[in-house]
């Protein structure tokens, strides 16, 4: 597609913010459409981690070990509600057999590359635009509070070390070494797996930034609060959306609409493989004893992320359909889990910012990236729980293939087709 041609992106979350800043950068006029204000859904508080060397596929086999517990209701990070919507036994038969070790490995081999190409196109961009979004890059802990889970753990650094990621194995006393606050850390617990290289930072600050530098180009037109309807289609051609203001028209269209979006692409004679894991996440006053490093608490599938003046815990994975309210019993989980994790960390009497959010996730847990079902139709989502990771690597895959440049980091594993959307063929 030409320079200057027009990109209608619809979604603003930071998958839709990102995917806009990229087309921008390659000399598109962009419309950003959402049904809400920008970075309202699951992009608003998830736990600020970008895992870059720890982007690894949710389903594993130490999750389908994990599965008649989870059946059974005795694992408090998971819920499944049997009455949910229509599909989801499919969608969850096909995620199972991803757990299988060989998927595992394979997929989270694809998303390493993303995430590694991802904090690339990071950093190239604060170096140029220094972003105010409380980034930092004080690495990664995920601790361990048994032996055998470290070792198998341990076994996964030499694998990911062959795909460029650099993880370290810690005993106790070397994680204390590392940082000294988490003596507050209750329970037992015999050590952790550091990730020198993640960072964190603030979605919503970040989209803000882009935002910004966005609108001082006059390329970009925001459309909020304008829920798009359909798609209208013409001989396997996307000619504009409809929304409730009217026909929206451009040259091409890119579907960033998180969990949403099935019905928009079920005229088109498409399924979108993707499942909505709700999560949930708690954001209360940081102390002075709030750890500088993220801290990932495995077996109770938490994380701790300081964000400022904030303290960010995050959690959880409810398959209960598509839900947004946060569970009261779910926040008491994460309040829990922080006074017996890190009590000195935050300041749990004062008013709690309790939130939920829907992670789009595929069986494989690997984005769709690409063209399908029509000559003019993009996509890019089914992020799941690695959004934030992945936005900037995954933008720059599709400006690059909306703009017919060479890709920047190959497209196996994300395109549609791979993920059982049909093709169409083009000249
Ligand atoms: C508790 C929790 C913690 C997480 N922690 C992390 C983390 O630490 N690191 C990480 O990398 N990821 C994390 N994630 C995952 C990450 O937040 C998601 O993958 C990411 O936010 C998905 O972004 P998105 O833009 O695809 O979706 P969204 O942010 O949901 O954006 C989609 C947008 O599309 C709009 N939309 C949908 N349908 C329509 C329509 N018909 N018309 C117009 N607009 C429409 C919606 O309003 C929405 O704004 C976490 C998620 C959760 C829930």
């Amino acid at each position: 597609m030409d320079k200057g041609s027009t990109v209608a992106v619809i979604g603003a979350g930071i998958i839709g913010v990102t995917s806009a800043y990229m087309l921008v950068q390659a000399g598109f006029r962009v419309v950003l459409l959402d049904s809400d204000e920008p970075m309202k859904g699951t992009s608003f508080a998830n736990a600020a981690q970008l895992s870059f060397d720890n982007a690894d596929a949710m389903a594993s086999p130490a999750l389908l070990r994990k599965l008649p517990a989870i059946l059974l209701g005795r694992e408090p990070a998971f819920r499944l509600d049997w009455r949910q919507s229509p599909g989801w036994l499919s969608w969850g038969a096909r995620f199972l057999m991803q757990g299988r070790a060989g998927s595992e490995s394979h997929n989270s081999h694809y998303l390493a590359r993303l995430a590694l190409h991802s904090r690339e196109q990071l950093h190239a961009l604060l170096r140029v635009h220094p972003l105010s979004f409380h980034h930092r890059c004080t690495g990664r802990l995920q601790i361990y509070e048994r032996a055998a889970d470290l070792a198998r753990a341990a076994r996964h650094i030499e694998h990911k070390g062959r795909w460029g990621c650099r993880l370290q194995l810690l005993d106790r006393a070397a994680c204390l070494a590392l940082e000294p606050l988490l003596s507050q850390w209750r329970g037992d617990w015999v050590g952790g797996v550091y990730a020198p290289r993640d960072e964190v930072g603030d979605a919503p600050a970040f989209a803000e930034g882009l935002l910004a530098l966005m609108r001082e180009t006059d390329r970009l037109e925001e459309r909020y609060r304008t829920r798009v309807l359909r798609l209208l289609i013409r001989k396997r051609h996307i000619e504009a959306l409809a929304t409730p203001a009217g026909r929206v028209e451009a040259d091409a269209y890119v579907l960033a609409t998180g969990a949403g979006g099935q019905a928009l692409v079920r005229e088109l004679g498409l399924h979108l493989p993707i499942y909505p894991v709700k999560g949930h996440s708690l954001t209360v006053p940081a102390t002075a004893r709030a750890p500088e490093v993220s801290v990932s608490d495995v077996s109770g599938r938490v994380v701790f992320t300081r964000l400022g003046e904030r303290l960010r815990v995050a959690g959880g994975a409810d398959l209960v359909g598509f839900d947004t309210r946060p569970s009261p019993k779910r926040i008491g989980y994460l309040l829990e889990l922080c006074r017996r994790r890190l009590p000195e960390a935050g300041r749990y009497d004062e008013p709690l910012h309790g939130w939920a959010g829907l992670r789009p996730v595929t069986p494989d847990s690997l984005p769709i990236i690409g063209r399908a079902g029509a000559d003019n139709l993009y996509f890019n989502l089914g992020h799941g729980m690695l959004g934030w990771t992945l936005a900037m690597g995954s933008a720059s895959l599709l400006a690059a293939q909306i703009g017919g440049q060479p890709l920047p980091v190959a497209s196996a594993g994300f395109t549609p087709q791979e993920q059982g959307l049909n093709s169409v063929r083009f000249k």
